[in-house]
């Protein structure tokens, strides 16, 4: 059976950043915790890996985005066939030459080297390297499904440069290229690191339809001249006038340029925006990264639509996904490369401003955290933020750099880390239904509270017969109204009690098929493995919850209505205190049209229509015109929820009728990334409470302002008028006020020689103040001196000020400094005007004097010396 590509994001699997493998959509048939629809499985899977992205450009083998072919068997063929199989594949129906290929198989693995050398004979042995765990063993994780794989290189034969030497394909020496990956699952690795042979193995095997091409059209080592990417190469050396092959560093940036370019292009088909995080940070990092090196190239900025639209024109026949997202890859691309041409001017600013700082410092380095910063932030990479530094003279603190870098991988890793858990959490779950046939009835459709049985009590990840007072569990019952989360709602809570103690509910999730888990606490004496049991889930919690998920349904079908088919599902949560709702959707909604999506839900509920659900083929809900979520994988029998003018794929829980909503009152609209938007709603008790926080606010602020509820608005803005008003006044009451003072002071000016001095206290002040009135002094005393004084919390302060012409006789800074003493302080400025802030005030008068005395000696003196 072929199966089509799944997208770069599963909806299964919300843990996992991007499809990497063609195995990937297949884990759960490889689990058994899916039915898989056939025995033999073959696809053409886009796949995106971000741990090559640094490789990309560098050589020409290595792509971020690229697709896989592979061929899989469930519990079906073995290792003799899938290598014969591809083999065949490569020479008799690509025309591969078989003298050209060599094969690596695990150290242990003496079955498939065997097969290689003997059985089929297909390469002599000294084709065939035994490499170890590091190059020829898969395991996802640290314990669960893994086993040896066997990989098919081209060889490219001796290698300039490598000297007699000659390596292996372990080595890193350009010789050989990896096409293809033949993964034998045989064991399961237990916790003390036993491999367990398993019952029914696994074949998954992996070829980059790149390499094939290389290979096949004669450019073995680089993509970029396979037909796959040269239309986009001519596009590229078109816009840019540099020719591909001309000089390395060209090459390299005409790569990069190529791949991200497309990389990014099928990353907004499948509904990812550029953003700071999680997934859009990779799209963003995509899209600046071809964006600055093909500024490098040359080409003029805003040129990233036109190669997002040259991989939809070569690429959509067979990726349909780029045709209907068209416009929205051009938008896409066009907003971020134009949002980075601004950052681009700030990391340059900022990185020009730490070569500054550097200089200043006489350090010959830029430090670390801001090469980082210019990295991860603005997007510049490491060897440029190095090729600009070294323009100035300087290096860069690599070191810490790597250090920082370093930082964030783990953090990476960190989340890589949870995947393995949901695998080994189903894993675990797939074997229980298998070796004891535990399975759980889901009855939460009909019934909150269901008599039943418990069949499986699991504490720190192992099976127990019974848990006490204190103790987190994992519950599976026979029976059970929990519903575990799924299509955006979460996992009920409640309780679960037996004849000897109670365990509360904290959370429930779906195992493997037909095995739901409670995760919860025993908060009363002890659970018991095959007690009665009776569970109940918290009602309001789980009414709530329902009356939100029709809505959803219902502002879904209200959307596509009122927008038209461009509006897509793109994420949805469902819980009991609002409903979100992601949708692919240009712009943002006016106040207008949000209120008439507001009444059309509220009419569809008000016309209080039944809610039904029916199980039906999934062709048959597909005809009916039943949405589907793009992307989701869907069972061939699945339920048809219809509530009015709504009728979707979903296993969720609703209300009876469309009524039971109540009201429905969207609390917000906004944009979470280019061409995606967020709905947030309220509904029935929340709605309410809703409403009634919004009258409380008025209440309180009708009390406040002293005016009945409707007089609000207005008084508010008669409030602000007046406030304004009077700043304004206080403004022009301030400056008069210190006109005032200026005057009284100039009026008091004693006269030494020519010149004028003003020596004052004025008391309690502030700083501010002080420098306004100096200034105003100042200006107004022709050739001369001021020196005031004030204090302000206690501290007492000085300010001196000097007129241009007498500098060169009193220097108000060498004057601060003079005094600074007798306040206890300590001061500073230019010799125009300088000020002290200091702790003694009770001396804050013999500090004026003190100075008033030093400026009439330096004035007299200096006209006893003209
Ligand atoms: P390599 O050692 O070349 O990086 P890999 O060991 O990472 O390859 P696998 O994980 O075994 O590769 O992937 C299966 C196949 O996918 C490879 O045999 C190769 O044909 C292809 N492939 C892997 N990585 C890339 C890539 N970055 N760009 C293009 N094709 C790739
Ligand atoms: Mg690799």
């Amino acid at each position: 059976m072929r199966l089509p590509s799944a997208p770069l994001v599963l909806k299964d699997d919300p843990s996992v950043l991007f499809t990497s493998a063609g195995m990937q959509p297949l884990v759960p048939y490889f689990l058994g915790r899916k039915q898989a629809p056939a025995k033999r499985i073959v696809s053409i899977q886009k796949v995106f890996r971000s741990t090559d992205i640094d490789e990309v450009g560098k050589d020409g083998y290595h792509q971020t985005f690229f697709e896989m072919l592979g061929n899989f068997g469930i519990g079906d063929y073995w290792k003799k066939e899938a290598i014969q199989w591809g083999w065949d594949f490569l020479t008799k129906e690509l025309g591969f030459d078989g003298s050209t290929l060599v094969a690596t198989v695990h150290t242990s693995d003496d079955e498939a080297y065997d097969i290689w050398t003997k059985t089929l004979a297909l390469l002599p042995a000294e084709k065939v390297f035994r490499l170890g765990d590091e190059f020829n063993f898969w395991a996802p994780g640290p314990t669960g499904l893994c086993g040896p794989d066997s990989e098919v290189f081209v060889d490219k034969g001796p290698q300039p440069g490598v000297g007699p030497h000659q390596c292996d394909p372990s080595e890193n020496c350009g010789r050989y290229i990896e096409i293809w990956n033949f993964v034998f699952q045989q064991y399961d690795r237990k916790p003390d690191g036993a491999l367990v042979p398993l019952p029914k193995k696994n074949i998954d095997t992996g070829a980059g339809l790149e390499r094939m091409a290389q290979v096949l059209q004669g450019v073995t080592g680089d993509t970029y001249r396979t037909d796959l990417f040269q239309p986009l190469v001519k596009k590229i050396e078109a816009l840019s006038g540099k020719a591909y092959g001309a000089a390395k560093d060209t090459d390299l940036s005409i790569r990069i340029v190529a791949e991200h370019s497309r990389a990014a292009t099928f990353f907004i088909a499948d509904g990812i925006a550029p953003s700071n995080e999680w997934r859009g940070y990779v799209l963003r990092r995509l899209i600046r990264r071809a964006a600055l090196h093909g500024r490098r190239l040359g080409m003029k900025p805003g040129f990233m639509p036109a190669l997002g639209a040259e991989v939809v024109k070569t690429m959509q026949k067979h990726h349909h996904e780029l045709t209907s997202s068209r416009d929205r890859i051009a938008e896409v691309l066009a907003d971020e490369e134009a949002k980075f041409e601004r950052t681009l001017a700030n990391g340059l600013a900022m990185l020009t401003e730490a070569i500054d700082r550097a200089k200043a410092e006489r350090q010959t380095f830029i430090d670390g955290d801001t090469a980082f910063r210019l990295y991860d932030t603005y997007g510049f990479p490491i060897e440029m933020t190095r090729e600009i530094a070294s323009g100035s003279g300087m290096t860069v603190d690599e070191a810490r750099f790597h250090e920082q870098l370093e930082a964030q991988r783990s953090r990476s890793r960190a989340s890589a880390k949870f995947t393995q858990d949901a695998m080994r959490f189903g894993q675990f779950y797939a074997m229980l239904k298998e070796t004891e046939a535990i399975k759980s009835e889901f009855r939460g459709y009909e019934e909150l509270a269901t008599d039943s049985t418990i069949v499986s009590l699991v504490a720190n990840g192992e099976r127990r017969e019974e848990a006490h007072e204190g103790t987190d569990v994992e519950l599976v019952l026979d029976r059970t109204p929990f519903y575990p989360e799924g299509g955006g709602q979460v996992g009920d809570r409640g309780t679960i009690t037996t004849d000897e103690g109670r365990a509360l509910v904290a959370d429930t999730q779906t195992a493997a098929p037909g095995v739901i888990v409670m995760s919860a606490k025993v908060v009363d004496g002890v659970l018991r493995l095959r007690a009665p049991a009776k569970a109940v889930v918290d009602e309001e919690l789980r009414r709530d919850t329902m009356r939100n998920h029709t809505a959803t349904h219902l502002l879904h079908a209200t959307l596509r209505n009122m927008f038209g088919e461009d509006v897509h599902q793109a994420g949805s949560l469902v819980h009991a205190p609002n409903l979100r709702f992601d949708f692919t959707f240009g712009r943002g909604l006016t106040p207008d049209e949000l209120q008439r999506v507001e009444d059309e839900v509220n009419r569809a509920i008000l016309a209080n229509a039944d809610v039904h659900s029916r199980v039906m083929p999934l062709q048959e809900a597909l005809a009916s015109g039943a949405m589907a979520l793009f992307g989701e994988k869907y069972d061939d029998q699945v339920r048809v929820v219809e509530a009015g003018p709504s009728r979707e794929l979903c296993g969720g829980t609703h209300c009876h009728c469309t009524g039971d909503i109540g009201l429905f009152l969207i609390t917000k609209e906004e944009s979470i990334g280019a061409g995606v938007r967020r709905i947030e709603a309220v509904t029935g008790v929340g709605a309410l409470r809703e409403v009634r926080d919004t009258r409380e606010h008025l209440v309180r602020a009708a009390a406040a302002l002293r005016v009945p509820a409707a007089r609000v608005p207005e008084a508010l803005a008669q409030l602000v008028e007046a406030r304004e008003r009077l700043q304004r006044e206080l403004e022009t009451l301030q400056r008069s006020g210190v006109e005032a003072a200026a005057a009284s002071l100039l009026a008091k000016a004693e006269a030494v020689g020519t010149a004028k001095l003003v020596a004052a206290n004025i008391g309690e002040g502030d700083v501010q103040q002080l420098r306004a009135l100096s200034d105003r002094v100042k200006a107004g005393i022709g050739s001369g001196v001021v020196v005031l004084g004030g204090v302000r919390g206690g501290d007492p302060f000085l300010v001196i000020a000097v007129t241009k012409d007498l500098v060169a006789m009193v220097d108000a800074h060498k004057l601060v400094k003079q005094i600074e003493g007798i306040i206890a302080g300590k001061g500073g400025g230019r010799p125009e005007s300088a000020s002290a802030g200091g702790k003694d005030a009770g001396r804050l008068a013999e500090a004026i004097e003190a100075a008033r005395s030093a400026v009439r000696e330096r004035l007299n003196g200096g006209r006893d010396r003209n």
